[in-house]
Parts: C-alpha cells; sequence; structure tokens
C-alpha cells in the first residue's frame, strides 16, 4: 500500500510545513495542478524529484482561469484519487485550499502580464491569464519553492509565468517539463474526458497536423503557408479552428516566411471540448 500524502488545505498549515523543510536545509519544489491528476502531471512530479528534497503539488481548480461560459463546474474532480497517485509518484504535500482560502471576502488583486497574453489563447480566452498569473503568484508566495515545474502542454502559460517571475523577482525557478502523450499522439489533458468516442478518434488528427506544419517549415515552406495549410486540413477534419500558428519560441512574436526555429501551436474544439497542443520545429523525433 502506498503511504497517504500530507494534505494540507490552509497558507498556514503550508508554511508550517514548508519551514519545517527549510529548517533541515530541504529544497522545496511545486508542482501546481487542477487535479484530474494524468501521467501528464506525474511527469512533472517525476521532474521535481530530480529537482529538489521535497515536492508540494497544489490542487486549485481556480475559478479566475475560467471564462462565464466555459467548464469550472464540469471540470473533473476526485481528489481521494488525485491523492493517492500522487503519494504512489512520491509527491511529499498536497495542497489544497478552497476558493475562500484562496481569495477571501474583498479580494481585489490582479496580476496582469501583458504583452504575451494577448493573442493565442489570450484573444479566445479574455481575462484567462490574469487569472493563471494571479493564481500562480499566490502559489509561488505560499510555497515558496526554490523551484516550479509547469508543463510544455500549455506553452503560452509556461512563458507568461517565466515573464511574470522575471519581471516580479520572484526568487524561484520556473522549469518546463515535456507533453506526455497518448500512444496515438493525443496530448494527455484532464478535458479528455469530454470527449465522445468518435471526438477521441478524431483528437489525434491534431498533434498530426502540427507536425505536418513543422516538417512542411522544415522543408522551407513560409510559416504564414504552412499555418493556414494546417487549418484547412483540421477544418476538413471537422475541427472548429481557435488558430494555428507559428511563433518565436522565446516570445511568441508572428513569424512569416522561411524559419529556422519556431514553435507550432493550434487551439481547436471538437464539439464542446478545447483542445490545445503544440510542437518544436525542428521537431524533436
Ligand atoms: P492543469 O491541471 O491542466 O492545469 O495542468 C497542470 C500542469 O500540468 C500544467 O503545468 C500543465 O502544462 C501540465 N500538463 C498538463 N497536461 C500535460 C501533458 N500532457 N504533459 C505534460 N504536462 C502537462
Amino acid at each position: 500500500m502506498t503511504p497517504a500524502i500530507d494534505i494540507v488545505r490552509t497558507v498556514r498549515d503550508l508554511r508550517i510545513r514548508v519551514t519545517a523543510w527549510r529548517k533541515a536545509h530541504e529544497t522545496v519544489a511545486l508542482v501546481p495542478t487542477m487535479g484530474a491528476i494524468h501521467a501528464g502531471h506525474l511527469s512533472l512530479v517525476s521532474l521535481a524529484e530530480t529537482q529538489s528534497d521535497r515536492i508540494i503539488t497544489s490542487l486549485f481548480v481556480n475559478p479566475l482561469q475560467f471564462g462565464p461560459r466555459e467548464d469550472f463546474h464540469a471540470y473533473p474532480r476526485n481528489e481521494s484519487h488525485d491523492a493517492a497517485v500522487l503519494a504512489a509518484a512520491g509527491s511529499d504535500l498536497l495542497y489544497a485550499p478552497e476558493a475562500s482560502e484562496m481569495y477571501p471576502p474583498h479580494f481585489s488583486t490582479k496580476v496582469s502580464v501583458g504583452d504575451l497574453t494577448e493573442d493565442l489563447c489570450g484573444a479566445a480566452r479574455p481575462n484567462h491569464f490574469d487569472g493563471v498569473a494571479t493564481v500562480v503568484t499566490k502559489l509561488l508566495l505560499q510555497c515558496a519553492p526554490d523551484k516550479a515545474i509547469f508543463g510544455e502542454k500549455d506553452y503560452q502559460q509556461l512563458l507568461v509565468i517565466k515573464r511574470l517571475v522575471r519581471d516580479l523577482n520572484i526568487q524561484v525557478e520556473i522549469i518546463g517539463g515535456p507533453i506526455v502523450r497518448e500512444d496515438d499522439g493525443l496530448a494527455l489533458s484532464s478535458r479528455n474526458t469530454y470527449l465522445s468516442p468518435t471526438q477521441r478518434a478524431v483528437a489525434p488528427i491534431l498533434y498530426q497536423t502540427l507536425r505536418q506544419v513543422a516538417r512542411e517549415l522544415e522543408q522551407g515552406c513560409g510559416a504564414d503557408a504552412a499555418a493556414e495549410a494546417g487549418r484547412f486540413k483540421l477544418e476538413a477534419e471537422g475541427f472548429r479552428v481557435d488558430y494555428v500558428a507559428v511563433r518565436e519560441p522565446d516570445t511568441l512574436k508572428p513569424l512569416h516566411g522561411p524559419v529556422q526555429v519556431a514553435r507550432v501551436l493550434a487551439a481547436v474544439h471538437l464539439g464542446k471540448t478545447r483542445l490545445i497542443d503544440n510542437v518544436p520545429m525542428p521537431l524533436e523525433d
């Protein structure tokens, strides 16, 4: 039997644990999640294990980062399952605050990163990145970790967090972990459970298309033409396309002609489910 994980729900209890570790000269890594833990999250816990003595996993479905017509209420929640798999994966502490702990009455401060948050997912989801930036800033201040691990699955989010940590001089190293995929290429996501069997069968075409765009770029095709071909392919397969974009990997600035290095990113809808994915160009495998 795997040992039960220590669960804390208040900033006070969290800080008592972290202070004890610090007194013992132990280093701390934070893996923020919204729960519905899958192998993608667990890969970040494994990466954290190589980076620090202690691992905090946070579980908080952050209302601030959902739009009014988005899936906040439907978002999958299963804390006891999450606690068990996180314990087995080597996480030392589960920080699972109530919304009232995170956002007490009269909470009114917002962290807004600007620039990087204005297009791609930011254009389709107004206020989303302010919600992410605000909660991640709070999690970093509450946990005060040496390192925090985020997935490249949410590539724009990873860059937004690196930027806010730099801009606000938060003393933490942000580390990106590679995307974990199903055997057929679909990136693992808590939202994949929303897909019907028919949608699930179509979903891997997203990754295949991103790879096809990257291959066309490798062959010298211009960024705009390759992205447009990707959008056309996805629409033909029945996806509603939010964007297919070829961007500068560190700044997400648009690229237009032939490129040497880029990130290819897309967001699509299959029915009510929004899926995002991205690949590096040149492809790594
Ligand atoms: P979420 O619970 O969806 O907010 O995700 C929590 C963290 O896990 C974020 O840093 C995500 O980028 C990361 N993550 C989600 N899915 C994957 C995946 N398939 N591979 C790697 N990391 C992931």
